[in-house]
């Protein structure tokens, strides 16, 4: 028994994708990278599509599950089911309009013309503003529409917002924010949704340990009350006594952003030989 994922084979999420299945501890080699893969790892077949044709895929059950971005998901109104947000591949999908004009609301965009390559979301955007427009569907190169006169504004993808500018356009309003997520044929057969959960559970506890740090310090015995407030681990922080009387060792995973403010405040209560190791899974 064999679970099978549809992966894009290139573009923006495809090296996300592979990193994820790696820290999963599911190794494709490159050079095996042909458009169907196997892992040693683990009882996984990859194939490799273009994002367009994964949500698809996953429905019919030509792939058991699959990454690909939730715009493109939405887009293609797909009866496959999302089973978890991966975070990664974020952005959003943003009407813009040449810089010059003036933008007082969606109103605006009544009877104009809108280029894009997601009319199914924009048109669902546009009725629930209650507006009529004309959506021109053109597969790339949105941005530059409006310059040609093809189009009065755009609907598409934007992360920095960079290309909006170096075309001249600037972003009024935002109908989605997407990322990519792992999606489901509906109704997997029990030994395949037992690999989708044994995948799952890996997937969670590298999400988990992300911006995690593992810290470890020696600390006199009775400040330990003191920096088990700080530190409140998991459970709870793991102390265990040194050869030196009167001195104690105290572990904890602590999240990356607050790391500076707690070694401060442990320094200040006599915390010595501080260490910040990396954590890479946490299995909880
Ligand atoms: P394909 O050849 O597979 O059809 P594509 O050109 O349609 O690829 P990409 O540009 O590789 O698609 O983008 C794939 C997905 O990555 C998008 O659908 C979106 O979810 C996400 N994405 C696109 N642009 C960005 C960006 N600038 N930042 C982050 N994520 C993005
Ligand atoms: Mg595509």
């Amino acid at each position: 028994m064999m679970i099978r994922i549809a992966l894009q084979s290139k573009g923006r999420l495809n090296e996300d994708s592979l990193a994820l299945l790696a820290e999963a501890g599911i190794g494709i080699e490159p050079s095996k990278r042909k458009l169907l893969s196997r892992s040693d790892d683990f009882p996984i077949e990859i194939l490799y599509l273009r994002d367009d044709d994964i949500p698809h895929a996953v429905e019919r059950g030509v792939a058991d599950i699959g990454i690909v971005g939730l715009n493109e998901y939405e887009e293609r109104q797909c009866g496959a089911a999302i089973v978890h947000r991966l975070g990664f591949g974020k952005c959003r999908l943003s009407l813009a309009i040449p810089k010059g004009e003036s933008y007082a609301g969606p109103a605006y965009f009544a009877g104009k013309r809108i280029a894009t390559s997601y009319p199914v979301i924009l048109r669902k955007f546009l009725t629930e503003k209650q507006i009529e427009a004309e959506i021109e569907e053109i597969a790339g190169s949105v941005e530059i529409a409006p310059a040609v006169g093809l189009a009065d504004a755009i609907f598409d993808i934007v992360s920095s917002g960079g290309t909006l500018v170096s075309n001249g356009l600037k972003e009024v309003e935002t109908a989605m924010h997407s990322e990519a997520v792992l999606i489901a044929t509906p109704g997997l057969a029990a030994e395949k949704q037992a690999l989708l959960d044994q995948l799952l559970f890996r997937i969670e506890s590298v999400e988990r340990s992300r911006g995690k740090k593992y810290i470890l310090m020696n600390i006199p015995t009775d400040r330990i009350p003191e920096a088990a407030a700080i530190l409140p681990g998991v459970k709870s922080p793991t102390i265990l006594p040194l050869a030196e009387a009167g001195w104690s060792s105290m572990h904890a995973v602590v999240d990356e952003r607050a790391l500076w403010q707690k070694i401060e405040r442990l320094k200040a209560i006599g915390a010595e030989d501080i260490l910040v190791l990396a954590l890479e899974k946490m299995i909880l």
